[in-house]
């Protein structure tokens, strides 16, 4: 597609696409990019009337989630753009705490990127471009919707209404994805509950520029000595950028405190220095809520609109495009007709329990931070003041958990399984293999690693013409290219299991002992995914919702 996404203008009745996204956020933006390469096409409808390219949202990826960039050729640029940091140090007073140091990712990717959401949406729009798949309609807000089935189903249709220009539109899809945010229309015209509160507590966020020898490092202040009784989090960011966060008083007057003269004392208690560039303020409360359920009929809810956490722990963007990874393969399956409809349910088990999981941790960090009771208080403070002297007590200083893949272990959506300590439901770290991470060759497909030479081995090779016919990606750990690393060997022996399946989001599946066919058969299952025909061709390399456009599979592949 040539014309500039910018200017498309949508007409009275756009033609159908394969999906609908409202919401041009970092989540509708990944998930347009997503679904594109794997062939559908995407047609966006975004309340603003154009890209916003300020203001402070998101600014910490965490390294798995760069990953999942890469997959959409925005993990580099962020990487190169973004501010990599490792350490996080927590201070009572002046008086460090806690270091924690956060490990590289498997390829390399450091531990945490920060990169203002903004610039990341930007990335993300081009991506979407790029595939000539995506249409952003500017201006144009959802109204209302109508479907008629509660269960995925692939032959129906979901009507949505939009306004635009004053004009009430309608437009027509299989599957509609509510990336809205947090005051999703979509979510209150499906009449889902919106579980949880929003705290009273108000805090002060600034992204300013000023010159100053700090680290690039996250620190954090309990009792901070220029914000006396309460917290501040300094973050880096790329250049001479940093995001401040107040706790403010409960009494304070918000638009007093974004006052030019109040944030430049801020910053001068803190950093020693008035001159600065302020770039954004505001002051926010936080969410700790999520979605009674995450899909209804063909329609779902995806990121913000689905679960909106606290910032602290940058578990808000990072656990939206995860949800979005999580659905867009199995959407995807379903339109290429290689999976059943069921597939879909699967995305609204796996993900609540993330969704619950992460409001669960941020929800432990908050009570540790804006302390909900007397009692709470009293036990705060005397655990942050006994911790500057007794370093034992700093295993139970809570200043956020930084956000982690949650794991799907014990679902039935996976295998269950007690042995190993890679366990079905786990990530599978995204290894260096070459050229390229294991995700890349997997292709956007199921993938099955395991040692040729080996009686496991054996039984796969008997199994080929099956295999192939599933359009399952083999990876032989002791081929040339990867035995002299033994990181395939290495991870088959974490999961203690002579072959693993890894599905297309990366996640483990189930691993397979004895019977291939049989065990690949069942692990298949719960995603619906039927073999090709026997008439069809026996060789053929197409993995499950093959990526087009993405890079073909290394001589390993069967
Ligand atoms: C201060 C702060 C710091 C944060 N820091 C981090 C961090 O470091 N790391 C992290 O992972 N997360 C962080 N977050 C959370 C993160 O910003 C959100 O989780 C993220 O923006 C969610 O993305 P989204 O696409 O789901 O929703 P949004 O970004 O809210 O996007 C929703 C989009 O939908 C559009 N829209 C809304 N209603 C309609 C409608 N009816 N019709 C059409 N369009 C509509 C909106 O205009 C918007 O463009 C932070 C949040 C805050 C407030």
């Amino acid at each position: 597609m040539n014309m500039s996404l910018a200017s498309f203008n949508v007409p009275d009745r756009p033609a159908n696409p394969d999906v609908v996204i409202v919401g041009a956020g970092p989540v509708g933006l990944y998930a347009a990019a997503r679904l594109a390469q794997f062939g559908a096409s995407v047609l966006i409808l975004e309340r603003a009337s154009e890209p916003m390219r300020r203001g402070s949202k998101a600014l910490c990826v965490q390294s798995d989630v760069i990953d999942l960039l890469d997959n959409v050729g925005c993990g580099h640029p962020v990487r190169e753009a973004g501010c990599a940091w490792n350490l996080s140090r927590t201070y009572v007073r002046n008086t460090e705490v806690r270091t924690t140091r956060f490990d590289a990712g498997p390829t390399g990717t450091p531990a945490f990127v920060n990169l203002p959401q903004w610039q990341i949406e930007d990335l993300l729009r081009a991506a979407g471009e790029r595939t000539g798949r995506v249409r952003i309609v500017w201006g144009a807000e959802f109204d209302g919707l109508e479907q008629d089935a509660e269960d995925p189903d692939p032959d129906r249709k979901v009507d949505i209404r939009f306004q635009q220009d004053g004009a009430v539109r309608t437009v027509s899809t299989t599957f509609l994805l509510g990336c809205d945010g947090v005051r999703s229309n979509v979510r209150e015209t499906l009449g889902v509950e919106w579980l949880g509160r929003v705290h009273a507590d108000r805090f002060l966020i600034v992204d300013a520029e000023f010159d100053v020898d700090w680290p690039k490092e996250r620190r954090f202040w309990f009792d901070a000595p220029s914000n006396p009784g309460r917290q501040i989090v300094v973050h880096p960011q790329p250049g001479r950028m940093w995001r401040l966060d107040w706790q403010l008083p409960k009494d304070c007057d918000p638009k007093a405190e974004i006052a030019p003269h109040r944030i430049a004392d801020r910053i001068e208690t803190l950093a020693g220095t008035r001159e600065h560039r302020l770039e954004w303020a505001s002051t926010y409360r936080f969410h700790q809520r999520h979605a009674a359920r995450m899909r209804l009929g063909n329609v779902f809810l995806l990121g913000d609109a689905a679960h909106a956490l606290p910032p602290f722990g940058a578990r808000g963007m990072n656990s939206g495009l995860q949800d979005a990874e999580n659905l867009c393969w199995k959407l995807a399956a379903v339109l290429e007709g290689q999976a059943a409809a069921d597939i879909l349910t699967t995305f609204d088990r796996e993900r609540f329990k993330a969704a619950r999981e992460n409001v669960a941790i941020t929800g432990k960090t908050i009570r540790f931070m804006v302390p909900p009771t007397r009692l709470h208080h009293w036990y705060r403070n005397a655990l942050v003041r006994g911790a500057a002297r007794f370093p034992a007590l700093n295993g139970l200083i809570n200043s956020g958990k930084m956000s982690t893949p949650t794991s799907y272990r014990g679902l039935d959506t996976v295998q269950r399984r007690t042995r190993g300590n890679l366990r079905p439901g786990d990530i599978v770290p995204n290894l260096s293999l070459g050229s390229d991470a294991l995700r890349a060759h997997l292709a956007g497909g199921f993938g099955l690693i395991a040692a040729r030479q080996s009686p496991a081995g054996e039984r796969i090779e008997a199994a080929l013409p099956f295999i192939s016919r599933l359009g399952v990606t083999l990876i032989w750990a002791d081929d040339a290219e990867y035995a002299a690393s033994h990181k395939l060997t290495d991870l088959l022996r974490q999961a203690a299991a002579p072959a693993l399946l890894v599905r297309p989001d990366g996640y483990l599946a189930g691993v397979l002992i004895q019977d291939i066919r049989a065990e690949l058969t069942q692990l298949l299952k719960p995603y619906g995914i039927r073999p090709a025909p026997v008439s069809g061709p026996s060789d053929r390399t197409i993995p499950v919702a093959g990526i087009s456009g993405h890079p073909t599979s290394t001589g390993a592949t069967q």
